[in-house]
């Protein structure tokens, strides 16, 4: 495996191909993978276990503390929590809430930048999220921003989840987290004005994986 501490930041909404692209591409190229997503999953799934208010940013805040992200996963109170409870629809739908909140983002910079860090000198990462490339490492070595159509996003995220007969309303879920994350005040989903736009509404998985691999090594060809 080649050591070259290279970090590639891929950033886009919901369903567009980001956890699937970034655990491919990091595996190609033997880098780390950090799903910063499921940080602000972690807060969602302890404020709903602890009945905290999810319009309490102090107190969200003071969840986020508890959270910790590792390679491939994310610790609360130093333990794992499975994916499986990470990604129930009503954890999906309160980590938007959640991330809304400067208190809890706040907490969560530096968790991610420590996380990335780690990550670069072990070999290098790839990390996904929604502000990586404009907030969280801005100088990241190639920032990717994946988009696809609402209706697309909604298409994968059914057959994803064996709900093929929920598309509908998987699409009105996915329009409402898109609206949530691009219009809240802090950190916004939106691309970085240096990252590489790819409209994956037509491609498919490996297309994509072969782009971000190929647009790496060209980064890597810089550094
Ligand atoms: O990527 P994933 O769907 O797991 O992210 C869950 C939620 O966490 C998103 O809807 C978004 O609101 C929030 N998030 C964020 N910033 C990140 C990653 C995720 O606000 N870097």
């Amino acid at each position: 495996m080649e050591k070259t501490g290279i970090i590639i930041a891929i950033d886009g909404p919901a369903g567009s191909g980001k956890s699937s692209v970034a655990r491919l591409v990091a595996q190609r190229l033997g880098l780390v993978n950090l799903n910063t997503g499921a940080a602000y999953r972690a807060v969602a799934l302890l404020a709903l276990r602890e009945g905290v208010d999810l319009e309490d940013g102090k107190a969200l805040g003071r969840l986020a503390g508890r959270v910790r992200l590792e390679p491939g996963g994310v610790l609360v109170d130093g333990r794992r929590v499975p994916e499986g409870e990470l990604r129930a629809p009503e954890v999906s739908a309160a980590a938007s809430r959640v991330s809304a909140h400067p208190e809890v983002r706040r907490v969560l910079l530096p968790v991610q930048r420590e996380a990335a860090e780690r990550a670069r000198r072990a070999g290098g990462a790839v990390v996904e999220g929604r502000d990586i490339g404009t907030v969280v490492l801005p100088d990241a070595d190639l920032k990717v921003f994946l988009s696809a159509s609402p209706e697309e996003r909604a298409r994968r995220r059914a057959a994803q989840t064996g709900r093929e007969g929920e598309v509908e309303r998987i699409r009105r879920a996915i329009l409402e987290r898109d609206r949530q994350d691009s219009e809240r005040a802090v950190s916004p989903l939106r691309p970085a004005p240096d990252a590489a736009v790819i409209d994956t509404t037509e491609m498919g998985l490996e297309e994509v994986v072969e782009r971000v691999v190929r647009l790496a090594r060209a980064a890597e060809g810089r550094g």
